[in-house]
């Protein structure tokens, strides 16, 4: 079954085009989460960052930079959160890679927040760590 964002692709469902080229396209977020919140997605389906192919992660990662230009350029944004969520752990509701691009305009306005809070690492051996990450990287 196709979802949803395969449906906008194909004009079955429609959206708020910020931009298009033959790999890319990027939409307004239905939610604007801040004004102007934009979700940036190749055309071709992937299930994710993780399953995309790095040509085509570089062609959205490239459109999501020039539209966070845009953002400060002409929105008057301080400020832009890019970032794309992996995995219903990680809060990915749509299962097409997209990128989220966040103005923002003031710190802590708007229905977007992150905080990343410290937690206790002294039962974690980092340099192992580390190493278990680095030994996994292909
Ligand atoms: P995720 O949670 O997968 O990282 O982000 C999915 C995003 O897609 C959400 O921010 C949600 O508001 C947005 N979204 C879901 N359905 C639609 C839709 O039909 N149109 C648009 N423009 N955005 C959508």
């Amino acid at each position: 079954m196709k979802d949803i964002f395969c449906k906008i692709i194909d004009g079955e469902i429609p959206s708020t085009k910020v931009y298009e080229d033959d790999d890319v396209l990027a939409i307004l977020d239905i939610s604007q989460a801040t004004k102007g919140h934009t979700l940036v997605m190749p055309k071709k389906h992937y299930q994710d960052f993780l399953s995309t192919p790095a040509e085509t992660m570089h062609k959205v990662y490239d459109v999501a930079q020039r539209i966070g230009q845009a953002m400060v350029g002409v929105l008057g944004a301080k400020g832009v959160n890019v970032l794309t969520n992996v995995g219903e752990a990680a809060g990915q509701s749509v299962p097409h890679f997209h990128v989220h691009v966040i103005p923002r305009y003031t710190r802590g306005e708007g229905g977007f927040q992150i905080s990343m809070k410290a937690q206790d690492t002294s039962s974690i051996d980092l340099p192992r760590l580390a190493l278990t990450i680095k030994e996994g990287i292909k």
